[in-house]
């Protein structure tokens, strides 16, 4: 097992920042920690933007500037290079949220479309991604999901959210770049996972090129893996997972509780951290048909994904195995896991700012309310500033 610890090298995980760029980044953390401030700011910047007070250069200069590379694809070029010269590879996140017609999919599609040929000839970008309903109504997936029967406009409408997987899919493979497929709240995930299945069957016959993504919060997302491998080898093809602990547990809590149903989220966070563990171990005794996308800012969950892979005999820039975590988040980790050569890229999300603000709402949020995270961030930021007397 690898017991070195690496990643409270601040040095190596605050390189690209420069002394400024530092105490933003602290002073950021330490407003985030402040529960009431991040309640009272969410509430207050919703009701800016509604009302059209000008106060996006105010976002821009704070959250913005930490958690996105820009307001479009181009904006983020300098970012990308940047991480690239310490060896991390960037995963373009077009964030936009909540759009709901056929015109806002299609651009979404094309978008995501562009990323992936700007991504071919540009070794920073080997990876894609997108969310299931940047493509299609969250209400479809869900009735698909519990097995009511479309009508002829939905089937018609259905068939379009699959060409949109299927072209994208289509040019990832051309392209030879790797596109994740973000995972949603459960009740419309079903509907999802069928149709990623799909697009591993139709293009990952020689590789994985297509990413499912399994929230392991849920606990019965690890049976889930062993029946996908099993398709898979019948069928004889390769499986790509990104694997999380889950992004909207409060949501599949309440929901559960509101409708009278077991939830699906395991019990405790230690039976979330047991679930996410065994799914990496999982994976990593059947690497010869499933390829992994660690998406996590667990120390312990990539201290142990490390250790599986030196058990192994694999070298740490194995392309089978990438380690991801999002921009403004963990550099510690990112950076100096690159470092030592492992694989790792950052998601780094981009659009309009007004757009993108359910993403920073969920990132601040996310920093509130995870034990420990903001704390870390302090600590490290805090160490780095010490060492370099600032
Ligand atoms: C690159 C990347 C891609 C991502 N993509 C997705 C995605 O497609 N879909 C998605 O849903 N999320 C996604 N996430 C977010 C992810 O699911 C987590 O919310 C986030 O990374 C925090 O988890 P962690 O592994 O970093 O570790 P930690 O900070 O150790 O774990 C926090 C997580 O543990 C779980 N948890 C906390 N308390 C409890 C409890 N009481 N009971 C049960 N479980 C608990 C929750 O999932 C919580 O988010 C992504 C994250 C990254 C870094």
């Amino acid at each position: 097992m690898n017991t070195d610890l690496i990643f409270d090298n601040t040095k190596v995980a605050f390189a690209l920042k420069n002394d400024s760029e530092l105490e933003r980044a602290y002073f950021l953390f330490k407003m985030i920690s402040i529960e009431p401030l991040v309640k009272i700011g969410t509430a207050a910047t919703n009701f800016a933007l509604k009302a059209h007070l000008p106060i996006e250069g105010l976002i821009r200069s704070t959250v913005f500037d930490h958690f996105c590379g820009g307001v479009n694809e181009e904006d983020c070029l300098p970012v990308i290079e940047k991480m690239y010269s310490k060896g991390v590879s960037s995963v373009l996140d077009y964030s936009v949220e909540g759009k709901a017609n056929e015109t806002e999919f299609d651009a979404a599609r094309d978008k995501i479309i562009k990323i992936i040929k700007f991504g071919k000839d540009n070794k920073a970008m080997p990876i894609a991604v997108f969310k299931p309903t940047g493509f299609g109504r969250f209400y479809l997936f869900e009735k698909i999901g519990d097995g009511k029967p479309l009508t002829e406009a939905e089937q018609a409408e259905w068939e379009r959210v699959v060409s949109r997987f299927d072209a994208v899919c289509n040019i990832a493979k051309t392209c030879d770049v790797t596109v994740l497929i973000d995972a949603e709240e459960s009740w419309m995930q079903d509907a999802a996972d069928q149709l990623v299945t799909q697009m591993m069957q139709k293009y990952n016959t020689t590789k994985p090129i297509v990413f499912n993504t399994v929230q392991m919060y849920r606990h019965d997302r690890l049976a889930f893996l062993q029946e996908e491998l099993k398709k898979a080898k019948v069928g004889n093809y390769y499986l790509g997972y990104k694997l999380v602990r889950g992004a909207y547990m409060e949501k599949e809590n309440s929901r559960a509780e509101d409708k009278g149903y077991k939830t699906p989220i395991c019990n405790s966070k230690f039976a979330t951290d047991q679930n996410f563990n065994a799914g990496l171990h999982f994976i990593m005794d059947n690497l010869e048909t499933i390829h992994l996308f660690a998406g996590t800012h667990n120390e312990d969950s990539s201290y142990l994904l490390m250790g599986l892979m030196e058990e192994k005999g694999l070298e740490n820039n194995d392309l089978r195995v990438w380690f991801g975590q999002l921009y403004g988040m963990s550099d510690h980790i990112s950076f100096n896991l690159a470092a030592k050569g492992y694989n790792v890229a950052k998601y780094v999300p981009f659009g309009p700012v007004k757009d993108v603000m359910p993403y920073l709402i969920r990132r601040a949020e996310e920093n509130t309310s995870v034990a420990g995270q903001t704390g870390r961030e302090l600590a490290l930021l805090g160490k780095e500033k010490r060492r370099r007397k600032v």
